[in-house]
């Protein structure tokens, strides 16, 4: 039996994760569950999964059927929990910047990671691998196209891979033109057409945030040089990345586009076990299609290229203005097109540094997120 905490238990990842947990009773247990605001949600699963603690960031009254619980509140409840309640894993999906600690933490309490949170590795990477390794600490990529790249270099053995190829959906604007994509509006930006997800990561893949983003862990995950890592839209979402040798030989991993796999091929790792989803039928797959992405009607991928090329706090600034500018967005107060414009904007501004400890990475998020607000109010932002 491994006990799982589960961060972020209320979005998308963690309650799939949930739902495999409640197929597999005698092999995984939820021992602690952490959400920010949810508290009616996080209720309902404390009061199904019975944690040993839970965590949210609002404090709020706690019902005296779950009063037996431990709860952790405020800004580091999840940090706390992860350090202070035993578990042989850690899921951490808690979404943007606010994992980083919970991540770190997670690490230095010698819990296995089944990392989501994908801007942990982004805005902290070099301090997250860094403490990995010196606690020996197994990190375990849930991100779909990671996932999938850590199963291909499973398969290789010691063969070492000369390029990683990360496959894109191409989001739900795929095949707007420029003018359009700037004024798309927030329910037509997450009609994705391939998967269900969270808002904020629904939105980075319209703008191709999101895959620069992943090339961005990726390197981190798999020590791979910026210029070894391509991106590919294949709108069928049934290649889920690929790794190419150096005889030229690519090994790819498929599947139907499912968070499930990936979060369970993390749980079970090293085993297998079925989650239930529909099988890939090669009978009905009409075409497997490719691409190269459009940096001109998507920069922010080329953004997120060029932040790792340039290194220290660049991808954190890149990481604070998107999420800044996509919160914007998701409230009405701005264009889709202005989150490519605030991220340019910060990334132009603000002095880059290098990463020493956890606070640069702070310091420099909380100055993105100002150039990003500036930016967002020159262009006409209504608050
Ligand atoms: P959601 O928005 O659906 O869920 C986010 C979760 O994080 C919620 O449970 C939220 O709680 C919680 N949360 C937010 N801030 C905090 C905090 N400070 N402390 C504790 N909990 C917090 O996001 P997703 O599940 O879509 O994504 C999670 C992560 O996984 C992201 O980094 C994303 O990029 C990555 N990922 C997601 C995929 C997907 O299919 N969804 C695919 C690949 C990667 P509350 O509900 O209370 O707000
Ligand atoms: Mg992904």
């Amino acid at each position: 039996m491994r006990s799982i905490a589960i961060l972020g238990a209320t979005g998308s990842i963690g309650t799939q994760a949930l739902d495999i947990i409640e197929k597999y009773p005698g092999r995984f247990r939820a021992s602690a569950l952490a959400a920010a605001s949810d508290s009616r949600g996080l209720f309902a699963l404390a009061r199904k999964f019975r944690p040993d603690a839970c965590a949210l960031v609002n404090e709020c009254e706690i019902p005296d059927d779950l009063k037996h619980i431990s709860w952790f509140f405020g800004a580091d409840s999840a940090r706390r929990m992860v350090s202070q309640v035993p578990s042989d894993d850690a899921l951490c999906a808690v979404v943007g910047i606010a994992g980083l600690g919970a991540v770190l933490d997670a690490i230095d309490s010698c819990k296995r990671v089944l990392l989501a949170n994908k801007e942990a590795l982004v805005t902290g990477g070099g301090l997250v691998m860094e403490k990995a390794r010196r606690k020996k600490c197994e990190l375990l990529p849930v991100d779909s196209e990671h996932s999938a790249i850590f199963q291909c270099l499973k398969a290789a053995g010691d063969n070492a891979p000369s390029r990683l190829i990360l496959t894109c959906s191409g989001g739900a604007l795929r095949t707007w033109d420029k003018d359009r994509i700037d004024t798309a509006t927030v329910s037509e930006v997450l009609a994705h057409p391939t998967w269900r997800m969270g808002s904020k990561i629904t939105v980075d893949c319209a703008s191709l945030m999101n895959k620069g983003l992943e090339v961005i862990e990726a390197h981190h995950l798999f020590g791979m040089p910026a210029e070894k890592i391509d991106v590919v839209i294949h709108p069928q979402s049934v290649i889920h990345s690929m790794v190419e040798f150096e005889d030229g030989a690519v090994l790819a991993q498929l599947g139907n586009p499912d968070m499930r796999g990936p979060i369970s091929y993390a749980m079970a790792h090293p085993g297998r076990i079925s989650y239930g989803g529909a099988r890939l039928d090669f009978k009905k797959l009409s075409a497997l299609t490719f691409d190269e992405p459009d940096t001109g009607r998507f920069p922010c991928l080329k953004y997120a290229y060029n932040a790792l090329k340039t290194g220290g706090t660049a991808p954190v600034i890149l990481n604070g203005a998107n999420e800044e500018a996509v919160a914007s967005f998701l409230r009405g107060k701005s264009r889709f097109g202005d989150i490519a414009r605030a991220v340019d904007y910060a990334l132009n501004k603000c002095e880059i540094k290098p990463i020493n400890s956890e606070e640069d990475i702070y310091a420099a998020d909380q100055y993105a997120r100002q150039a990003a607000r500036d930016k967002l109010k020159a262009l006409g932002a209504e608050d």
